[in-house]
């Protein structure tokens, strides 16, 4: 029996990058008010790397376009779903559906998922919810939203306002990524060399985000030969989500870079190793973004031809033409 939110992958979809999606921010017309919410990154830019598995709660779960608002109403926790004007109650409605729809999407082998912010079907926090006053307090989540991430706790999920952010960007779609590797390492035979293998690849992208991580992954994968490999497997992936949804800083990857200066000690010149120093130190200071320092250390790399280093996922963990690390 599997844990909760462990993944299974079918052979046919290792190579898509499937994630699931608040419909009308593909630009379809299944708002409230016949409109749409469309971002034009996650559809045209995103999108040329990603398919995405739409959802629009509201519309499938048989409300009409145009339709009455939806506001959620009571405990924050556990808020009713409620039409605007008429009050009427929807919320069992609403959460029977949403309950059916989130199994039935464990077919899609999503990888992530990306909520339209503040709706009280598909919003992933903060979303008003009225108490009997009819004020409200911004401390809700939407009723589709909050049943999708119960259902798949370990998947990348982010909103489209918060996707605005570069870093917040950056890491969702780094995350995406760094499972898509690791469904694949899954869809082969379970192998404790493979685990290993992995893991070396993603050290250095993992010390980016935890230090912490770092160290007890370093360790569990060390004992791996004491340990049954389902259990292994289980746990590494528990860790290596929790590791990359803690937040990359400035200050993290600078100390990765000195890191990995040192596997040049032999090679670089006073003067070469002073350069790298003074790159690495500006963009700690935030002055110039991750790619400049990143490419300078590529550089050496490849000159080089460092084993442990031209192996490192850190170097290239999502495609360059998303430009993610030339605003972060
Ligand atoms: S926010 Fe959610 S429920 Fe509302 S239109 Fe978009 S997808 Fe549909």
């Amino acid at each position: 029996m599997l844990e909760k939110g462990v993944f299974v992958m079918a052979n046919d979809r290792q190579d898509k990058i499937r994630i699931g999606i608040s419909t009308c921010l593909l630009g379809e017309n299944v708002r409230y008010n016949g409109g749409h919410a469309l971002d034009r990154f996650l559809k045209d830019t995103l999108g040329k790397w990603v398919e995405y598995v739409p959802v629009c709660p509201e519309v499938e779960c048989g409300f009409g376009i145009p339709r009455e608002t939806f506001r959620l109403v009571g405990d924050p926790v556990n808020p009713r779903f409620i039409t605007g004007r008429t009050k009427i109650d929807y919320t069992d409605r609403m959460l029977t559906w949403a309950r059916r729809r989130v199994a039935e999407l464990e077919k899609e082998d999503l990888l992530g998922f990306i909520f339209k912010s503040d709706s009280p079907s598909s919003g992933m926090e903060r979303v008003k919810v009225y108490d009997e006053k009819g004020m409200p307090q911004k401390k809700g989540v939407g009723l589709f939203a909050r049943a999708f991430m119960e259902h798949f706790p370990l998947l990348p999920a982010e909103e489209e306002g918060r996707l605005h952010d570069p870093m917040l960007r950056e890491n969702f779609i780094e995350r995406i990524f760094a499972l898509k590797r690791w469904r694949e390492t899954l869809a082969e035979k379970e192998n404790r060399g493979k685990l290993v293998n992995f893991h070396t690849k993603h050290k250095l992208l993992i010390l980016s985000h935890s230090p912490k991580h770092y160290q007890t992954m370093g360790k569990w994968v060390a004992q791996a030969k004491d340990v049954p490999l389902k259990e292994l497997y289980q746990k590494y992936q528990i860790l290596l989500m929790e590791a990359l949804s803690l937040k990359s800083t400035p200050k993290k990857n600078s100390n990765v870079l000195q890191h990995m200066m040192g596997y040049f000690k032999e090679q670089l010149s006073s003067d070469e190793k002073q350069e790298l120093l003074e790159v690495i130190d500006r963009y700690r200071q935030e002055y110039i973004p991750l790619i400049v320092p990143v490419t300078l250390m590529n550089h050496y790399v490849r000159k080089y031809n460092q084993p442990y280093l031209k192996e490192q996922v850190y170097l290239n963990p999502h495609p360059m033409e998303l430009q993610l690390r030339n605003h972060v």
